[in-house]
């Protein structure tokens, strides 16, 4: 069969369904033709729109190097948290703080994969994909769209019920939150720009990670201004709260706050991406083996966060992994613990104990950027557990553990 787009994908079972080629599909993509074990296996990619745009920039911290370090388009090794009457600029070592493009990424994986024989696409939006019983003990699954459908063995799916870069699909948002149980849902939205501008404004050696000194809008508000050169930066306006806001909203914030703080500069917008990513620990989907959600889908976003591209590097891997011993497929990431401080966080957000940019100005301001990172990288110790939350005052922060522990565990204290 060839690489190009499958002329009959019907015609086999294929042994592995990526359905959804963005950042989890493609990831897992990358680690399954990196695999030796595997390079027999037949790999069908579907998705709705194989042609790629520069939709998205992913940045994440990492201590050494990466499985895309050559795709990394900048480096950062100090950040910098700003809030009312509140500056810091930390180190990040041992981290470093790094940013890839994901036209990038898109390009390096695609074009690797193409050169495998084993690997065919199909560009289609999946309507549906169900499990069938081929007899007593052997499962398949069926996807299909519009004019055609493909079998597969094991389906890996990132296919959300909602898209999150159309920021203009409002509604459906709402109808997802709306469905959500009663477990915290909030957004993390956003608007950027790489802009340009005529001279040398910025310093290009410290990340902004978060500027809160914007409009609230009654959430959790910042600017988040990435210098790439020392006239070239992207800057986005990032909120974390129930409720997008209409584009020319986030455009008003952007504009003012680069006229603010570059008054006597003019500049060029080279680039917009817009997103709004779930901050929850709500289940989008309910697939058994043999179909495994995977990416946003598969639980990988950081509730607390949204910091999601690491996670899904390390799920891709592991399941990987566990396809090449022949063991039961897992795809969960976040262990236990950092689960529940999420919960704790996202609680404490969602229903205003404390406003976030207080909870960010204590917890930087009492802590290094390293082990603030492990922290949300779910790598701290206990030790360094207990020096974040040491960060936020006990009325705020036991009153949070205490009503979560109980309605998890039924913990009555
Ligand atoms: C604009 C933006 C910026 C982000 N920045 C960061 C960041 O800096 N750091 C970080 O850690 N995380 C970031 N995230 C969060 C997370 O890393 C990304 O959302 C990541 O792309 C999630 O991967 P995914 O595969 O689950 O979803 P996606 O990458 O969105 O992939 C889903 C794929 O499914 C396809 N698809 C959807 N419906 C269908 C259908 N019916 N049929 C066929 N195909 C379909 C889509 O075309 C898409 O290719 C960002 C998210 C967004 C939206």
């Amino acid at each position: 069969m060839s690489n190009a787009i499958s002329p009959n994908p019907a015609a086999l079972t294929y042994d592995y369904i990526i359905a959804g080629a963005g950042g989890a599909g493609l990831s897992l993509l990358h680690y399954l033709i990196a695999s030796p074990v595997l390079s027999n296996q037949q790999i069908l990619v579907i998705d709705q729109s194989l042609q790629k745009t520069n939709d998205r920039t992913w940045c994440f911290w990492e201590m050494g190097t990466h499985e895309f370090e050559s795709l990394v388009h900048h480096r950062w090794d100090a950040i910098s948290i700003h809030a009312e009457s509140f500056s810091k600029e930390l180190p990040t070592s041992p981290f470093l703080y790094k940013m890839i493009q994901g036209i990038d990424f898109y390009n390096y994986v695609m074009t690797a994969a193409k050169l495998k024989p084993n690997v065919h696409w199909v560009e289609a939006a999946i309507s549906n994909i169900t499990e069938t019983n081929v007899d007593h003990t052997h499962k398949e699954v069926l996807l299909e769209w519009e004019g055609g459908f493909a079998k597969g063995k094991m389906v890996f799916t990132s296919i959300l019920p909602f898209q999150m870069n159309n920021l203009l699909s409002a509604t459906k948002y709402d109808s997802v939150k709306k469905s959500a149980t009663q477990l915290p849902f909030l957004w993390q939205h956003f608007k950027g720009r790489t802009v340009t501008f005529n001279q040398p404004v910025f310093n290009q050696k410290v990340a902004r990670l978060m500027d809160f000194n914007v409009p609230q809008h009654g959430a959790t508000a910042f600017m988040y201004l990435l210098p790439i050169n020392e006239m070239q930066a992207l800057v986005e306006y990032t909120l974390f709260s129930d409720q997008i806001l209409e584009i020319s909203e986030y455009d008003k914030v952007l504009n003012e706050y680069l006229a603010k703080h570059y008054p006597d500069y003019t500049y060029t917008i080279q680039h917009e991406e817009i997103g709004a990513i779930p901050m929850t620990q709500q289940v989008f989907s309910n697939y058994k083996a043999p179909i495994y959600p995977i990416g946003a889908l598969g639980l990988a976003i950081k509730a607390s966060t949204g910091y999601a591209f690491q996670f899904i590097q390390q799920q891709c891997k592991s399941i990987v992994a566990q396809l090449e011993k022949g063991s039961a497929i897992k795809t969960n990431v976040h262990n236990t613990r950092h689960r529940f401080y999420d919960a704790v966080l996202l609680h404490i957000l969602y229903y205003h104990k404390m406003e976030g940019a207080e909870i960010f100005k204590r917890i930087f301001a009492k802590n290094e950027a390293a082990t603030v990172f492990k922290f949300l990288s779910n790598t701290s110790s206990l030790w360094e557990d207990i020096q974040i939350m040491r960060s936020l005052p006990t009325r705020i922060f036991l009153p949070a553990v205490f009503i979560l522990l109980i309605l998890r565990y039924g913990l009555v204290v």
